[in-house]
């Protein structure tokens, strides 16, 4: 085999994806929906709709390109879309963003979050302190730009970080606190206590915070609470969310960062050569979105709770110990007794299908290599499924007994 050198070998390594005789392997998400294909079993692995999103948004979409949207769109993004952004910051949070200088519209969260560490950081001193499990890019992006990742563990079933493990996790060499709050993949919504530490450890050591918040919307019991809001958080903060998920289009890919101006310069720095822009008709279409009314965006959190209930109903009936999701697409369930000796969730989730005819995602997949026995037996179910196809998964999950 031929010896290719460059960043792919450690960003692979970063997200342990690096198989036997360094062959690069896809990601957890491309894996396991392969294997749905390839099986006909039930996809409540990767986390996306079956359901399209919105009629309006869509046709604002179809709209766009019959007028002509169909060139490259201005780099930070076209005005209509950072308006509407800027307005959902305070129609939702009481956030105030200039939409010329403070938000920045990229291809998807997954963009935004590899423009910003690459922007941010820049020696491999630098630290950035992650909650394990952690969604995958993290690891990958943290390895690219050459820095070191720090992992807090989240612990089944509540999934809240220990307040002194954190403390200890944040030092001088933290560049960043990277947040994903609604948690993908435990489903968790950190505490006003948790939310609180980060912002008190990033301003004592001086570190930059930046948040996922790409489930924003998906969150069951009162509203989202974004760390921006926080007394003294906004000016060390980006935060990022995405419409993939709000809206129910996946494939989109439109994402935004929004914070203090010269934060957003950096990002663009770097942004505007990975993909320069994107999306253009797909840009005004989630512009369209964000100025639904409330009833949308209370009535896909009330929905996807109820299903989070379904899907949780049906794990406990087949013999799972479930984890109550608070927010997100997902619900974590312990498959330790479905396991065989020797056997982890990772093993268990590739012979899901012929055993029971589902897909899910291990959990191992979200954690680092030394931490992935703590893990070993929790395994991740999307609950962003039709109603129909969550009861089908349960009925036949308990076959699993
Ligand atoms: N962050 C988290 C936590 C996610 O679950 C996802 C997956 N949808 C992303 C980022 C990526 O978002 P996007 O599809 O907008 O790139
Ligand atoms: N965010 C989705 C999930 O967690 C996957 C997106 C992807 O495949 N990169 O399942």
């Amino acid at each position: 085999m031929r010896e290719i050198p460059g960043a792919w070998r450690r960003t692979a390594r970063g997200a342990g994806l690096l198989g036997p005789g360094d062959a690069p392997a896809p990601t957890i998400f491309a894996e396991m929906t392969a294997l749905a294909a390839r099986t006909g079993a039930i996809n409540l692995g990767q986390g996306f709709p079956d359901e399209d999103g919105p009629a309006e948004v869509r046709e604002a979409a179809l709209a766009a390109i019959a007028d002509g949207a169909n060139q490259y769109a201005p780099g930070r993004g076209v005005p209509v879309l950072l308006d509407a952004i800027a307005a959902h910051q305070r129609r939702f949070y009481d956030l105030e963003v200039d939409p010329q200088r403070e938000v920045l519209v990229t291809a998807g969260a997954t963009e935004a979050l590899a423009a910003t560490l690459l922007a941010l950081i820049d020696s491999p001193d630098d630290e950035v302190v992650v909650f394990e499990p952690y969604y995958d890019s993290y690891a990958a992006c943290v390895a690219l730009a050459g820095a070191r990742l720090v992992p807090v563990p989240l612990r089944f079933p509540d999934f809240q970080p220990d307040l002194d493990e954190l403390a200890r996790a944040v030092t001088d060499r933290t560049r960043i606190i990277l947040v994903n709050d609604p948690h993908n993949p435990t489903g968790a919504v950190f505490s006003a206590d948790v939310r609180a530490e980060i912002v008190r450890l990033a301003r004592l050591h001086d570190a930059l915070i930046v948040t996922d918040e790409v489930y924003e919307h998906l969150v069951f019991d009162g509203a989202h609470v974004p760390l921006a809001t926080l007394p003294g958080a906004a000016e060390r903060t980006l935060s990022i969310s995405s419409g993939g998920k709000t809206f129910s289009m996946t494939g989109w890919k439109i994402g935004w960062v929004t914070g203090p101006a010269d934060l957003v310069d950096a990002v663009l720095a770097v942004k505007q050569f990975l993909t320069y822009t994107n999306g253009t008709p797909f840009q005004p279409a989630i512009a369209a979105g964000l100025g639904l009314p409330d009833a949308y965006f209370s009535g896909i959190a009330a929905t996807l709770r109820a299903k989070r209930d379904l899907l949780g109903d049906g794990l406990r009936a087949a013999g799972f110990d479930v984890s109550i999701a608070a927010g997100s697409y997902f619900t974590v369930a312990d498959a330790a007794p479905f396991l065989s000796s020797g056997q982890d969730a990772a093993d268990f989730c590739r012979a899901l299908p012929e055993r029971a005819g589902v897909v899910a995602i291990p959990l191992t997949a979200f954690a680092s290599p030394q931490h992935r026995a703590q893990y070993a037996s929790l395994v991740r179910f999307a609950a962003c499924k039709r109603t129909e196809v969550i009861a089908e998964a349960s009925a036949r999950l308990s076959a699993l007994r």
